[in-house]
C-alpha cells in the first residue's frame, strides 16, 4: 500500500479491518476463519458440514475499497480512511467516519486507542491521530491565513437520547429549528490549541463514558460514541469531522431478549444502524432526500450527510474467530450494501 493507493475522488469509503485472535480466543482454540488475500479482499472461510458428515469450508469473498489484515497498525488503517478526509474540513467541507462491527472486535481500539492495559493511550486512535493532522494543517500557510479556530466536542448516544462526556453525562435536547438545522442544546464546544490539549479531551469523555459500568463493555457496547473536531472561522462554521464510535452491531439481535430495557436498547441500535446505512447510501447517490430523521444518531449528523462537499468512511471491524463468524457476515455484508448503488 502507498498513499498513492488513496482514493481522493469517492465520497464514501468502504474498508474492513481484521483484528487479531486475542487471548480467550487462543484459550479456547477457537479457528482464524478469516484471510486478506489481497488489499481490498477478505475472505470467510466458515467450516460446515454435510449431510453426510463430512467437514467442508464455504469461502465467502467480498470486496472493498480496502481490506487490511490483522498486521495492520492504527496509524496505516488511519492513513487509508480518515486521512484523507482531514483536507475536507479545512474546505469548508463535512466529514465523518465510522467504526462499524460487533462488541469485541476493535472499534474502540481503531477509534479511540487502546484501553486494554493499565497504561491506556488514546494517542494511537483516529480521534487522536486526526486531531494530530488538524493541527499540522493548520500550520500550513495557505491555511494559517484563513485564521481558523478548532474546538471538539464529545458526546454519546444511548437508546436515542443525547450525552455530553464532557460534562458529566449531561442529558442533552435535541432541536430542530424551522430551517432543518439540527442543533444539541448545550453541547460543551471546547477550544483546543494543540494535540494534547485534544488528548486530555479525549481522556476526559473516555473515562466519563466507562464510568459505573458493571462489566468492561456493558453500556459503552450499546452506545454510539460521537467525537467531532470542529473549524471555526469568526465563531462561523467553517468545516467539521464527526468521528463515531458505534454500538456493537450484535445488539440488534436483543430485540428478543426478554428484558424489556435490553429489548427497546436492541430495536433502537437496529433502527439507528438502518438509519445510517440509508444516509450514507444517499449521500453516494447525492439523493436530495435524506432520511435522517429515522434515528437520533442521523439526526445529529445531519448537517454532515448533506451539501456539496461531505465525505464519510466507514471501518468495519471484524473477529477473526470462528466463534464470531455469523456476526462476521452481517458486518460485512452491510458494509457491502453501504455502497451498492
Ligand atoms: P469494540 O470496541 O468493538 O467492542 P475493542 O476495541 O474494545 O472492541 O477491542 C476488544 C479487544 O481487542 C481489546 O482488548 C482491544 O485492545 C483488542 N483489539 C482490538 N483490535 C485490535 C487490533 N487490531 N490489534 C490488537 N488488539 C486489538
Ligand atoms: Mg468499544
Amino acid at each position: 500500500l502507498s498513499t498513492a493507493d488513496v482514493i481522493e475522488e469517492h465520497r464514501i469509503c468502504v474498508c474492513v479491518r481484521k483484528r487479531p485472535l486475542n487471548k480467550k480466543e487462543l484459550t479456547v482454540k477457537d479457528l482464524d476463519v478469516i484471510t486478506v488475500p489481497s488489499k481490498d479482499v477478505v475472505m470467510v472461510h466458515e467450516p460446515k458440514q454435510k449431510v453426510d458428515l463430512t467437514r467442508y469450508l464455504e469461502n465467502q469473498t467480498f470486496r472493498f475499497d480496502y481490506a487490511f489484515d490483522d498486521t495492520t497498525t492504527n496509524e496505516m488503517v488511519y492513513r487509508f480512511t480518515a486521512r484523507p478526509l482531514v483536507e475536507t474540513i479545512f474546505e469548508r467541507g463535512m466529514a465523518t467516519c465510522f467504526a462499524y462491527g460487533q462488541t469485541g472486535s476493535g472499534k474502540t481500539h481503531t477509534m479511540g486507542g487502546d484501553f486494554s492495559g493499565k497504561n491506556q493511550d488514546c494517542s494511537k486512535g483516529i480521534y487522536a491521530l486526526a486531531a494530530r493532522d488538524v493541527f499540522l494543517l493548520l500550520k500550513k500557510p495557505h491555511y494559517k491565513k484563513l485564521d481558523l479556530q478548532v474546538y471538539a466536542t464529545f458526546f454519546e448516544i444511548y437508546s436515542g437520547k443525547v450525552f455530553d462526556l464532557l460534562n458529566r453525562k449531561a442529558k442533552l435536547r435535541v432541536l430542530e429549528d424551522g430551517k432543518q438545522q439540527v442543533q444539541v442544546v448545550g453541547l460543551q464546544e471546547r477550544e483546543v490549541k494543540c494535540t494534547e490539549d485534544v488528548l486530555k479531551l479525549i481522556d476526559v469523555g473516555n473515562s466519563c463514558r466507562t464510568s459505573g459500568q458493571t462489566s468492561a463493555n456493558a453500556h459503552s457496547s450499546r452506545s454510539h460514541a460521537v467525537f467531532q473536531i470542529i473549524l471555526r472561522r469568526n465563531r462561523k462554521m467553517h468545516g467539521k469531522f464527526s468521528l463515531i464510535d458505534l454500538a456493537g452491531n450484535e445488539r440488534g439481535a436483543d430485540t428478543s431478549s426478554a428484558d424489556r430495557q435490553t429489548r427497546l436498547e436492541g430495536a433502537e441500535i437496529n433502527k439507528s444502524l438502518l438509519a445510517l446505512k440509508e444516509c450514507i447510501r444517499a449521500l453516494g447517490r447525492n439523493k436530495p432526500h435524506t432520511p435522517f430523521r429515522a434515528s437520533k444518531l442521523t439526526q445529529v449528523l445531519r448537517d454532515s450527510f448533506i451539501g456539496e462537499n461531505s465525505r464519510t468512511c466507514m471501518i468495519a471491524t471484524i473477529s477473526p474467530g470462528m466463534a464470531s463468524c455469523e456476526n462476521t457476515l452481517n458486518t460485512l455484508r452491510y458494509a457491502n450494501r453501504v455502497k451498492e448503488f
